[in-house]
């Protein structure tokens, strides 16, 4: 058979790229993915004990974006979900939790009531009520009490936990990565505030089988597209023939070029399961230790998916560490900075040499992309691979 668009990688990005040019482009698209199965980081599965797990870590959708929620909508029903979280630490002569995003519940569980509410006034005096305020530039607030409450939330919620994730300080990574977690005026305890919320009804697996399932489009797994594609020539090559269709590629693009201008940074991840023998074994979806311990937080994962197994549960924990390439590793985080940046966008230039070559997704791109965000890019770069006809 032959393709007029190759994809590679079957995760959100592929998928979508591929069920739009098979749908919409009425293109023959041949997808390939190295690992045995779709889905990308958001594929999940039942577990030894019939627990529904997310393999590369916990996957919450959220997103404001009408498009992409509706667009998603047509391959799955959703479970109302909001995500909550709470940090543990150390509290007393125990432990406790507050509320993460800190918000105005932490700020009473930190500080009591009658100090919590001069602090409150004072906070929404200077930023307003249901402002989210970033702890870098809480920090930079000159009031002594405030910036007294910004050492508090820098070191019972941010230093430890970011020291762990990307093994540098709140101050020095990305100022967009920490101000994902704001502090929050408000008694919205929630993770996220967005419009749209929820968990696919039956599984992200499912949701990517009604995505590929398309009479245009086929999958090939376990298949490395270094091994089947060869851009070394003027002409993209496929399997030893030229390919003149689009080509869209989702995985890592410095090892797709054998890093030759150098290996771009990633974290990537252990991941730690464990099953226990009760209903639940904490309180929230997921809990961040955020002062102590060696992993940044553990997922339990019936929380989220609403899975009714008495008696039986999975967590798992997760610990984050440099990305070194090693075959059994996954590179998960891109680590922004200005020297990373133009590091990737050198090989975004060797790509860019076939201009039918594209780079789409969060490895390919170098970005810390949301799911939404994802769908989003992918719908975008097939409203200009076939426009819509015009009317
Ligand atoms: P991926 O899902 O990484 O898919 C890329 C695919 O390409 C992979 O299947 C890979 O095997 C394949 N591939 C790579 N190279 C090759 C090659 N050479 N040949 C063949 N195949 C190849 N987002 C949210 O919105 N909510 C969340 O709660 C959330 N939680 C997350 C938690 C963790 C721990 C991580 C790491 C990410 C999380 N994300 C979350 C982000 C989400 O995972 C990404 O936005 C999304 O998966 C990106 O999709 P993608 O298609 O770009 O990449
Ligand atoms: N963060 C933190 N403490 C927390 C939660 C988040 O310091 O309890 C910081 C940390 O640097 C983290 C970033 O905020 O990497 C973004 O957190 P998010 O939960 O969005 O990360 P993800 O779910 O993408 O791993």
């Amino acid at each position: 058979m032959s393709f007029d668009a190759i994809i590679v990688g079957a995760g959100f990005a592929g998928a979508v790229a591929a069920r739009e040019l098979a749908e919409r482009g009425g293109k023959k698209v041949l997808v390939l993915e190295r690992r045995d199965h779709i889905g990308g980081n958001a594929y999940d599965c039942l577990d030894q004990a019939g627990v529904l797990i997310h393999q590369y870590g916990p996957h919450i959708f959220h997103t404001n974006n009408k498009r992409v929620y509706d667009y998603l909508s047509r391959f799955t029903a959703w479970r109302e979900y909001q995500h909550r979280v709470v940090a543990d630490i150390p509290m007393g002569e125990g432990r406790g939790h507050m509320p993460v995003p800190f918000n105005l519940t932490s700020l009473e569980i930190a500080f009591g009531k009658e100090r919590a509410q001069a602090l409150e006034r004072k906070l929404i005096d200077t930023y307003g009520p249901e402002r989210k305020v970033t702890i870098l530039e809480l920090r930079l607030n000159p009031d002594r009490e405030l910036s007294a409450l910004a050492d508090y939330v820098y070191e019972h919620v941010f230093v430890c936990y970011t020291m762990k994730q990307w093994g540098q300080k709140p101050e020095e990574i990305d100022p967009n990565t920490t101000a994902r977690v704001p502090v929050f005026l408000s008694r919205d305890d929630r993770y996220f505030q967005d419009a749209y919320q929820g968990m696919p009804l039956k599984g992200y697996t499912p949701l990517f089988e009604a995505m590929l399932h398309h009479p245009n489009i086929q999958v090939e797994l376990g298949v490395d597209a270094a091994t089947a594609l060869d851009l070394s020539g003027s002409c993209i090559r496929f399997r030893g023939e030229d390919f003149t269709g689009p080509v869209i590629f989702t995985g890592a693009v410095d090892e797709f070029f054998s890093c030759r201008f150098g290996r771009l940074p990633y974290r990537t991840l252990d991941f730690q399961f464990e099953t226990h023998s009760v209903d639940f074994y904490q309180t929230h979806g997921t809990v961040n230790y955020t002062m102590d311990q060696p992993y940044t937080r553990i997922t339990e994962f019936k929380h989220l998916t609403g899975q009714v197994l008495p008696g039986t549960t999975t967590i798992m924990k997760e610990f984050s560490r440099a990305y070194t390439g090693a075959p059994e590793e996954t590179p998960y985080y891109a680590i922004i900075s200005p020297f990373n940046n133009a590091l990737h966008g050198r090989y975004a230039a060797l790509a860019g040499r076939h201009p039918n070559f594209y780079l789409l997704g969060r490895l390919a791109e170098y970005k810390y992309y949301n799911m939404d965000a994802i769908v989003a890019r992918a719908l975008e770069l097939c409203d200009t691979l076939c426009p819509p006809a015009a009317h």
